[in-house]
């Protein structure tokens, strides 16, 4: 780990953090502070479709009673779209637009011409070799994820993404839009996602609960446990992660 850390955490605000995302959360937070690092919060508001009110503020409060105090401003997608724009311009000459629908998108056909008579709707990058092709604005004109987060990380001069493994297959996409953009691609590492016992990953979607701001301390400790690290007896939540901090290890993950 070389010098000048800079992590994050990048929530989607659709709905407040469960287990699973604290894990990540901790993870990417001792991660970064173990190494002398600074974390940011960047709200990954970028589908509007899932954005669910209210539930920004809650993550905020919840990484608060959890003491995991970020760095400078947290930023949110919604507001950096000229920026996603700019880049999807950079990238003109790589890209072509698409007529298909979000779920016609996974055959379409598209980087031959547009169909007769149909509209172009998103836009796609041409993949690496051996990866196919990928949208980077969507049909409904939202810019995708994949090109979000590749311009976020790039911007915020992040250095390291701590994340949960579900985005394992998400990276090497986000490497080749990197590439092709000219920007440094951050050192990645994936934590083991949770899943609940009939072995589903937890998420909002399937309703994880939230993680309560008053069981804090207990939940953290959970999390270091999951994470295979030395667990603090008791004390609060900022005396737990400075605990956590120091006796950090990666290698207890792989
Ligand atoms: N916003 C994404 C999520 O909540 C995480 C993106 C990332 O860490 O790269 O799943």
């Amino acid at each position: 780990v070389g010098a000048g850390y800079r992590g994050r955490f990048a929530p989607s605000p659709s709905g407040p953090l469960h287990f699973g995302s604290i894990v990540t959360a901790v993870a990417s937070f001792l991660d970064a502070r173990h190494h002398g690092g600074e974390w940011l919060v960047r709200m990954e508001d970028i589908d509007e479709t899932r954005t669910v009110p209210g539930a920004a503020d809650r993550i905020l409060r919840q990484l608060e009673a959890h003491g995991l105090a970020w760095d400078g401003e947290v930023v949110g997608q919604s507001a950096r779209k000229p920026l996603y724009s700019a880049a999807l311009e950079r990238l003109t000459g790589h890209t072509y637009r698409c007529a298909c629908s979000r779920r016609e998108a996974a055959s379409c056909q598209c980087r031959a011409g547009l169909p007769p008579g149909k509209l172009a709707r998103a836009v796609r990058v041409h993949g690496a070799p051996g990866m196919e092709d990928f949208t980077i604005r969507r049909a409904d004109g939202l810019f995708a994820y994949q090109l979000a987060v590749v311009v976020d990380d790039f911007e915020q001069g992040i250095s390291h993404v701590v994340r949960g493994a579900d985005l394992l297959d998400s990276t090497p996409r986000q490497q080749w839009l990197q590439h092709l953009l000219g920007y440094q691609s951050p050192e990645y590492l994936h934590v083991p996602v949770v899943k609940d016992p009939e072995g589903r990953k937890l998420s909002k979607q399937n309703h994880a609960s939230a993680a309560e701001e008053e069981h804090a301390a207990q939940t953290l400790r959970e999390a270091l446990q999951f994470l295979e690290q030395p667990v603090p007896e008791a004390g609060a939540p900022r005396e737990i992660l400075d605990q956590a901090v120091a006796c950090w290890s990666r290698v207890r993950l792989l």
